[in-house]
């Protein structure tokens, strides 16, 4: 099966071979290099990539950023968008042709408290698309049947792909801030997922005030809908934010300096809900005080479950969402993590296969 398709670039009819980008040493350049086809195993399937976004998540994973590291060699990557080409055993709804993406939830175990009470991403035995299963920087990949997002006909490729973790997990990091239509959310952080989490918010009937350290993102944000936008780099950013606003309902925090997650207590208003989706690696002050007198939630979100992305997925095909994306090359791989480490993407770069 694998060797009839169309990209061997051994040569030898008995090697099936891929390119990708390899991550060999946590921030080393990730090797672009060809690697052994995959085969899809029982409830399995091997996808033809066309397209994949790159998220900061992918930067973390490649330089061993967090707790609970990848192992090397490993391929980044979890906003992959392609079509099924082959089909392990025991695969009963989907089909080759069918259009589907990986994300972060590659699987999870199914059975435990958190699968069984509407909680998946918190299972213990999850696996995690490009980190600790091979993920879309290259030119296929493998899904679980089970859990693949199934991407609606008509989908531009392109766009679609940032859904598959930037918009899932800004639309349930909105959803558990426990905001309503009409309310004030705050959205720290506007790069890959806090430009979208600004589309969503305003599909939700959401005011948005934007907060960020770059100009070039704030102006993108207004331009999407943001009522308010303030630098925290050269502006006061809570007073600004407490003047424009009486301070917020909730905040969504996407920002991947610890510095957002602290200021985010002082942008919400009495009784708000701050909501965490960004990752950087460390710690951040919190004003017990503050946190108790104002009655404050605080809470993390991480991606979501097969129901969000679905749900995610509906917002984008009735045309509310609208990723701001440029394409790559997986050879660009290196040069897009540079700028990325640099704050110097506006919205999200998408490897493009095709
Ligand atoms: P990105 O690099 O595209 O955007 C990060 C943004 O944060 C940039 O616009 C940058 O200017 C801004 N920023 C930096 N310092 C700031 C500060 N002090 N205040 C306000 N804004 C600041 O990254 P991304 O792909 O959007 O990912 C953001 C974070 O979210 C990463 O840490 C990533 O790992 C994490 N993430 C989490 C989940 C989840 O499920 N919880 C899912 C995807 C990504
Ligand atoms: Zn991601
Ligand atoms: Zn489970």
């Amino acid at each position: 099966m694998t060797q009839t398709l169309d990209n061997n670039v051994t040569g030898d009819p008995s090697v099936a071979t891929m390119r990708a980008a390899v991550v060999t040493e946590f921030g080393a350049p990730l090797d672009i290099t060809d690697v052994e086809l995959p085969v899809p195993g029982y409830g399995e399937a091997l996808v033809k990539l066309e397209t994949s976004g790159i998220c900061h998540t992918d930067l973390h994973a490649a330089h061993g950023d967090w707790p609970v590291k990848p192992a090397p060699p490993f391929v980044p990557g979890h906003e992959g968008y392609g079509t099924v080409v082959a089909l392990g055993e025991g695969v009963q709804d989907l089909a080759v042709g069918d259009k589907v993406g990986n994300a972060w939830l590659w699987s999870a175990c199914g059975s435990c408290e958190f699968c069984r009470t509407g909680w998946e991403t918190l299972c213990e035995s999850q696996r995690n698309g490009g980190y600790s299963v091979d993920g879309s920087f290259g030119t296929y990949m493998v899904v679980n049947a089970a859990y693949a997002a199934r991407i609606p006909e008509g989908a531009n490729p392109l766009e679609v792909a940032p859904i598959l973790c930037a918009g899932v997990t800004v639309y349930k990091g909105l959803k558990v801030t426990d905001t309503r239509p009409g309310q004030w959310v705050a959205i720290s952080g506007i790069g890959g997922l806090g430009h979208i989490a600004v589309q969503y918010a305003r599909a939700m009937g959401l005011r948005v005030v934007a907060v960020d350290i770059d100009d070039a993102k704030l102006a993108l944000a207004e331009q999407l809908g943001a009522e308010v936008t303030v630098n925290a780099k050269t502006q006061e950013a809570i007073a600004e934010v407490q003047k424009a606003t009486g301070g917020v309902h909730g905040v969504l925090v996407t920002a991947v300096h610890p510095q957002a997650f602290g200021q985010a207590i002082g942008l919400t208003r009495r009784g708000g809900t701050i909501v965490f989706n960004g990752l950087p690696p460390g710690d951040f002050p919190a004003p017990i005080f503050d946190i108790v007198l104002k009655g404050l939630t605080i809470r993390g979100s991480i991606v979501g479950t097969r129901q969000d992305m679905a749900e995610a997925l509906d917002f984008y095909t009735r045309g509310l969402i609208h990723p701001t994306v440029t394409s790559a090359a997986l050879d660009d791989v290196n040069e897009v993590f540079e700028r990325m480490e640099r704050g110097q993407i506006d919205g999200r770069v998408v490897i493009d296969y095709r």
